[in-house]
């Protein structure tokens, strides 16, 4: 096993791999870029190197940066986590050229599954399902295009064969609306990932989105691992995930599982990865693509199936064979994860940022806190939205939604505005509750409860705080809280073991109007 790994990524993903390498007895190397500074993957790793300013483009995404850090770290491996580099097979290619193992598949296999259009090639030549579609796509001819969109039916989509992240899909319900789609997605696959070729592929709804976990090593094992239900969608990007889907039964399990291995076996892949599919009513499915990396939500698989995925990925990368099996891998319990977003539910998700002046992570049974926040977290405005991810297990699906509905409750991010009220909205909506969802339900039959009407002994107990805390403020020779900086602020809270921030007035505030 390595004794010393480098984690090329940052917030909830960088600290997930470092808890499964202390448990393991293996050093870590944090990169950061400057506004990173102080996270929380920094403090907790043996080693940290700075490699650049905010923009992922001048730091998290520059391999030379990266690769040189390893190496004078003495990393013998490097583990990319999810986003920035983490699909890039040039990264990997680097990585090997420097002599560090790369954690995740190896860059052929990258390549052959990497861009949509050859991996739906790769799949049809290995007798997985694809979406109907059509892959060779020339934007300037658009008399083809037409004539394939009017072979597949309407309505359809114009795709970007690099896109990722819900980027460069386009909805065409109509033959007059083709070109300008086709238009608009290849310029924004051209601008986001530097590559505009765009696909067709019929549009299935309502379907599910239903991902096998996989995980292959160096000596022919692959290994599903289930699948994950994650349907609940906005603009094409995933908020609850689910393990394990409502929707699939042990022989379309069994199926899907079967699918995904060839998949994975088709291409030489190795290490872990997730094979996504479509799901139509009748139990159709459909390849959709193959994400090569680690997944956000790998959590609720890991609780179902009672496996530590990033342990998993060490030891295949480092040339171990998958443990034999003793009995066949079956879900057991129901896991839920909800993405805790730093985004306003009640203005359109527009993204949030600023300081978490405090963080109570929810506790008990059943409950896993993914998460970057601490204290006085500066949230950087040059990532994405992702603050941590809320995860629980118990052992039916009914009442693993009353513990998440407990645990959001217990949840308190003061400072920052986050998405949990649309979760509980999310988890108090029957067909939510009964599993009755497609991809496109959220967008089309959920809308957000308006703001609950203020209570008015909220605004005196607000008063009531914010002149307690003042009080505070001056009583220690510093004045009143405002001029008070957010350092002296975390420092005092620390020094006293109590939130004297605008965190403790609200602390006392819940106190005084739940009394
Ligand atoms: P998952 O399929 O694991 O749910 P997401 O689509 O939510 O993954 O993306 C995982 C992470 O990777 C997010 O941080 C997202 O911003 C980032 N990401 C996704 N696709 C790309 C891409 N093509 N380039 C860069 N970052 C990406
Ligand atoms: P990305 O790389 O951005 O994750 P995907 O191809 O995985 O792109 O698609 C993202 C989401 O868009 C899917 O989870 C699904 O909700 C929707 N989607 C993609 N392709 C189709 C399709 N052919 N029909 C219906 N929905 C689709
Ligand atoms: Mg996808």
């Amino acid at each position: 096993m390595f004794k010393r790994i480098l984690i090329a990524n940052r917030g909830e993903i960088a600290l997930r791999v470092q808890r499964t390498c202390r448990e393991l007895g293996i050093e870590t190397v944090a990169v950061y870029s400057e506004p990173d500074r102080s996270a929380l993957h920094v403090r907790n790793a043996d080693a940290a190197v700075c490699i650049g300013p905010g923009a992922a483009l001048e730091s998290y995404l520059v391999i030379d940066k990266i690769i040189d850090a390893a190496k004078r770290t003495g990393a013998e491996a490097i583990h990319p986590g999810y986003g920035f580099l983490s699909e890039n097979p040039r990264f990997v290619d680097a990585a090997e050229a420097a002599g560090i193992a790369f954690i995740g598949p190896p860059a052929a296999a990258m390549r052959a599954i990497g861009d949509k259009v050859s991996a739906r090639r790769l799949m049809e030549e290995a007798g997985v399902s694809v979406v109907p579609g059509a892959n060779d796509i020339d934007p300037a001819d658009a008399k083809t295009a037409r004539r394939e969109a009017q072979r597949i039916g309407f309505p359809l989509l114009v795709k970007a064969s690099a896109g990722g992240g819900g980027r460069g899909i386009r909805l065409v319900s109509r033959v007059e609306d083709l070109e300008s789609a086709m238009r608009a997605s290849g310029s924004e696959a051209a601008s986001t990932f530097g590559d505009a070729t765009i696909f067709l592929e019929k549009y299935v709804s309502p379907a599910r989105h239903v991902e096998v976990q996989v995980m292959a090593d160096a000596h022919g094992n692959a290994r599903a691992f289930g699948e994950r239900e994650c349907s609940i969608q906005r603009r094409n990007q995933k908020l609850v995930e689910e393990a394990p889907s409502v929707a699939v039964s042990p022989a379309l399990r069994e199926q899907l599982c079967a699918a995904a291995v060839a998949a994975a076996q088709s291409c030489g892949y190795r290490n872990a990865g997730t094979v996504e599919f479509l799901v139509d009513r009748d139990g159709s499915f459909y390849f959709l693509e193959v994400n090569a990396r680690l997944q956000v939500e790998h959590p609720v698989t890991e609780l179902v199936y009672g496996v530590d995925l990033v342990a998993l990925q060490l030891a295949v990368a480092a040339g171990e064979p998958l443990p034999e099996l003793t009995a066949p891998l079956e879900p057991r319990g129901w896991a839920i994860e909800c993405r805790i977003n730093g985004e306003d539910p009640y203005a359109n998700f527009i993204p949030a940022f600023g300081l978490v002046e405090h963080v109570q992570p929810p506790m008990g049974p059943g409950v896993r806190f993914d998460s970057m926040l601490f204290d006085g977290l500066d949230v950087p405005v040059f990532y994405d939205s992702l603050l941590g991810k809320l995860i629980v297990w118990a052992e039916t699906r009914d009442l693993a939604v009353r513990r998440m509905r407990r645990a959001l409750r217990d949840l308190v991010v003061a400072g920052v505005v986050t998405n949990v009220p649309f979760h509980l909205a999310l988890l108090d909506h029957p067909s939510f509750q009964s599993g009755d969802f497609h991809t496109g339900w959220l967008e089309a039959d959920f809308r957000m409860p308006l703001l609950p009407e203020e209570d008015p002994r909220e605004r005196h107990a607000l008063i009531a705080a914010a002149i307690a805390a003042s009080l505070v403020g001056a009583a220690d020779g510093r004045g009143p809280l405002p001029t008070v900086g957010r350092w002296q602020r975390a420092a005092r809270s620390r020094a006293v073991g109590m939130r004297v921030g605008r965190g403790g007035a609200r602390g006392w505030r819940r106190g005084i109007a739940s009394s």
